[in-house]
């Protein structure tokens, strides 16, 4: 649709460029809670930001709900004074990424899978993250850069999945993400790439044309895991991602993770599952949360952990339930609970 206003310029309002929306992102908290008519609440903000800062795009701010400090999309972003509390066993490197780096950027943990770390950005910063103490400076394979990643892949015939991580490997430039798929013609060993991304929940408008056009057009099969917690999450923007992102051919999942507050009750791990399925989504993996430095307030024990899936599998089809797991650093997988 094409809206003349007198005087104006021309605008489309097809989707907003999503750099634009990148960088428009909330990163003040007290802007936070003031758009959500919580700003009596911003005594309780942690003076310093733990050196983690708060970032939510606004589409996502649209989809919490105004007057609720326990709003669980809002939980997962705001800063908050538990996260300064040193607890025992809460680690920087809770999930032994440093000791399984094979080459620059490249974690090669598990048996026919590489995992590249494509970016060290997200759009969204979670606050239950676990990189977020993770040294991205250093271990970048991209920013375009993927010479070193491509050059293990290529030598290691044994890897036949590449998996695209971060940070947020959306986060790239189209063309960036084109010249990595230019790199991958040599390596007929790699058949499958997926990619683990945040963005078509928290900036669906990441999910655009020329996007979709280098998904569609790459000759592997393409597996597509969203991270989303809470069925809130999703909105018509989302599913419309989520719609492209099947179009050009990729399978998609979801995998969540177990956050006191947010998504430790049954009603919304079921309400979770069906809104995914919903958007053509299936569930992956519910983790339990990595023991990172800042996050303990966000733990679930194993047995409430149990007992929740327990009560999922009781009401929903079997493909609905997700499989509870713990990423143990050492293991061959991740760690079935
Ligand atoms: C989680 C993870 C994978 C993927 O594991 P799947 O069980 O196949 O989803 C691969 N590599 C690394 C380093 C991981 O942390
Ligand atoms: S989107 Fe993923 S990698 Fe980025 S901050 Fe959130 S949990 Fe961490």
């Amino acid at each position: 649709m094409i809206t003349v206003s007198p005087g104006a310029r021309i605008t489309s309002s097809a989707q907003p460029d999503w750099r634009q929306l990148w960088r428009d992102a909330v990163t003040d908290s007290r802007e936070l809670l003031d758009l959500l008519d919580l700003g009596h609440l911003a005594d309780r903000l942690p003076a310093a930001d733990a050196g983690f800062a708060l970032r939510v795009p606004r589409g996502f701010v649209a989809r919490m709900r105004k007057g609720d400090a326990n709003d669980p999309l809002l939980l997962q972003v705001l800063p908050q004074l538990l996260e300064l509390e040193q607890v025992p066993g809460f680690v920087m490197d809770a999930v032994g990424d440093l000791a399984s780096r094979e080459a620059q950027g490249v974690l090669h943990k598990y048996q026919g899978r590489a995992l590249l770390i494509a970016s060290g950005s997200c759009a969204i910063n979670c606050r239950y993250c676990f990189r977020r103490h993770f040294p991205y400076g250093d271990e970048m394979a991209a920013a375009g850069q993927w010479r070193q990643a491509l050059e293990h892949v290529r030598q290691d015939k044994s890897i036949n999945e590449l998996i695209l991580s971060g940070g947020d490997p959306l986060a790239l430039a189209t063309s960036k993400l084109e010249e990595l798929s230019h790199g991958l013609a040599g390596l007929p060993h790699i058949t499958r790439l997926r990619i683990h991304t945040r963005l078509p929940v928290v900036l669906p408008e990441r999910i655009d044309a020329p996007f979709i056009e280098w998904l569609r057009s790459l000759p592997l099969q393409k597996v597509v895991v969203l991270h989303a917690n809470h069925a809130n999450e999703f909105d018509e923007a989302v599913d419309g991602a989520c719609a492209s992102l099947r179009d050009a051919g990729a399978t998609l999942l979801n995998q969540s993770v177990l956050l006191r507050g947010v998504n430790d009750d049954a009603s919304s791990l079921t309400a979770l599952s069906e809104r995914m399925f919903a958007a053509g989504v299936l569930p992956y993996y519910l983790h339990q949360l990595d023991r990172v430095q800042g996050a303990a307030h966000f733990e679930v024990s194993d047995d409430r952990a149990h007992g929740l899936v327990e009560a999922m599998r009781g009401c929903l089809p079997g493909y609905l339930v997700p499989k509870l797991v713990r990423e143990v650093g050492g293991d061959p997988s991740k760690r079935p609970l």
